[in-house]
């Protein structure tokens, strides 16, 4: 058995990362992280502390952030110096502030650090986001790349919402998703781009089943190889 195992699970919002991450992660006992919740909480520590213009203080809220996430329930819940945000990183404000927040390099890196510094508490990691395998862990173990068509993202984002009592039009949301996708793809710094060793798996016509069997094996071969 390997010492420690690291998965990287990419990809565009909604291709089915957190829904397969979270099975995964508790199919082998492993430790889940969100990153986009991260990037989520400094977007709306920005938003409360009136600062969105100023990248420099932005960068420092990222720096002294004290970020800590803990996953119970099916949910990631958000800390900053130890108080609970959960609720307030997936509102509309932030979704549509949230990649121009990404963007800037400073955060990135006190984000990088810090999910670095998470992921050493545990042997087995399954860390989702954006460039997990590009950037945040190059030489994960295995490294997965999801996409699916972005009506498909668009409708299973809605119907999350949805179930949280949550009501955004269905193209309010494709709208945010294709936006999102575009800055988060061509910015300069850790852009979402598969790398090159990743899998990429569409899941936009299989269930969330065959999403979690295909990665579940892709582990197993590695575990195998070993
Ligand atoms: O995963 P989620 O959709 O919640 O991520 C929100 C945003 O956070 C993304 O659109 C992207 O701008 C940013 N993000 C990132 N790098 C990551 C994870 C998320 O830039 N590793």
């Amino acid at each position: 058995m390997l010492k420690r195992l690291i998965v990287a699970i990419d990809g565009p919002a909604g291709s089915g990362k957190s829904t397969s991450a979270k099975l995964i992660a508790k199919k082998l006992g492993f430790l889940y992280i969100d990153t986009g919740a991260m990037y989520r909480a400094i977007t709306y520590l920005a938003i409360e502390n009136n600062v969105l213009q100023n990248n420099d203080a932005i960068i420092q809220l990222a720096k002294n952030a004290g970020l800590d996430l803990e996953f119970n329930n099916g949910e990631t819940h958000v800390y900053t110096n130890g108080k609970e945000i959960t609720d307030k990183i997936r509102t509309r404000e932030v979704n549509s502030k949230v990649s121009d927040i990404s963007k800037i390099e400073g955060v990135r890196k006190a984000l990088v650090d810090r999910q670095r510094e998470l992921a050493e508490k545990n042997n087995g990691i399954v860390m989702e986001g954006r460039d997990i395998g590009t950037v945040v862990f190059p030489n994960a173990d295995v490294k997965i790349f999801l996409t699916a068509s972005i009506d498909e993202r668009a409708s299973r984002r809605t119907k999350e919402y949805e179930e949280k009592g949550v009501h955004i039009s269905l193209e309010e949301i494709k709208s945010n998703i294709e936006q999102r996708d575009k800055i988060d793809s061509t910015r300069d710094v850790s852009p979402l781009v598969k790398a090159l060793d990743a899998i990429e798996v569409d899941t936009s016509n299989i269930s969330i089943q065959e999403q979690v069997d295909i990665i579940l094996r892709v582990i197993q071969q590695k575990v195998n190889k070993k």
